[in-house]
């Protein structure tokens, strides 16, 4: 892997956490681990499923499956239109189950509703679920079986070793309890031997809560909600958010970059930082999904 970057955020003191590094690192790597797999005959495949009009999804998807090629990994997406029929869904879902030419598969969020994405997350079988967001694989997260890890938090984790920042003992405070993100990201630090707060919206003085972060990760999904009055002077600061906001160009995080870095002893950039690494581990949980199955 290529040495990492030790940049500074300008006039702080406050190391960049270069996710957008780390995740290329980790794509080289796994090039070398697809060809293999394509030697023995087995081309690695991750199936999407993209319900609806959303363009962010639509977004997300392009991007992942552009990931995909990058290092060799097949991807299939099938999109179906917001009106389709449960059923439809689930008995795509059960045919890649089935299917062993397909390794992962991702269920694209969100389903919109009236259709019932936990249900089709019921359907998947565990073994392909490379996002990590069964109930199964969240289960394992508690009972510390091997599954594959949520990949948000997983690529939180990976960034924060790759920078050799300890997690052990330290205090991390997790803004935000979603399925997806905030609850597998306080279990992980928590199995990281981290002690853990969970922060939320019914939260009171969420301020003096943060304060006391050693690590703070901010998953709240409301643009620079998090401000540099509210970080602990020499914190790690983690911005797992991504806001579309009206008026300004490219996406917004969760943290007040400016204020937050200027009290941190690390922090991620957005873009660049937490998003680079989500991808990393779908292509990461892929491949090892294929070697599995091979
Ligand atoms: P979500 O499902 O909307 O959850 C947001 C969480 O924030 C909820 O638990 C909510 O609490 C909490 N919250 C809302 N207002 C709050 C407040 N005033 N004080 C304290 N907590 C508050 O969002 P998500 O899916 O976890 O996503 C969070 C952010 O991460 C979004 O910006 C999203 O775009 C981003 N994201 C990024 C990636 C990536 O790859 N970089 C992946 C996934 C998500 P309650 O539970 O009480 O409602």
């Amino acid at each position: 892997m290529e040495a990492l970057p030790r940049t500074f955020v300008p006039d702080t003191h406050a190391l960049l956490l270069d996710g957008k590094a780390v995740a290329r690192g980790i794509r080289e790597g796994l090039k070398g681990r697809v060809a293999a797999l394509r030697e023995r005959g087995v081309v690695p495949c991750l199936a999407v499923m993209l319900v609806g009009d959303d363009p962010a999804s639509h977004t997300y998807v392009r991007t992942k499956a552009k990931a995909c090629e990058s290092v060799g990994i097949r991807s299939l997406v099938r999109h179906y239109p917001a009106n389709a029929s449960q059923s439809e869904l689930e008995a795509q879902i059960e045919a890649w189950n089935a299917d062993p030419s397909v390794h992962g598969v991702l269920i694209q969020h969100p389903v919109p509703s009236p259709l019932d994405e936990a249900a089709l997350l019921r359907r998947l079988d565990p073994r392909k679920d490379v996002d990590g967001i069964t109930p199964t694989s969240l289960g394992a997260l508690l009972t510390g079986e091997p599954a594959f890890g949520a990949c948000t938090p997983l690529g939180i984790i990976t960034l924060l070793d790759a920078y050799n920042i300890p997690i052990e003992g330290k205090h991390a405070v997790v803004v935000g309890r979603s399925v997806i993100l905030g609850k597998p990201m306080a279990l992980m630090l928590l199995n990281r031997n981290a002690t853990v707060t969970i922060c939320h919206s019914r939260t009171r003085d969420l301020a003096a809560i943060t304060r006391q972060a050693d690590i703070l990760v901010a998953a709240v999904g409301k643009p620079e909600f998090i401000t540099g009055a509210m970080v602990k002077p020499g914190a790690v600061v983690v911005d797992a958010g991504y806001n579309r906001v009206a008026g300004r160009s490219g996406d917004v995080g969760d943290v007040e970059f400016a204020s937050a870095a200027r009290v941190a002893s690390a922090i991620t950039p957005v873009p660049g930082g937490v998003g680079p690494m989500t991808v990393a581990m779908l292509l990461q949980n892929t491949v090892r999904a294929s070697e599995q199955q091979a």
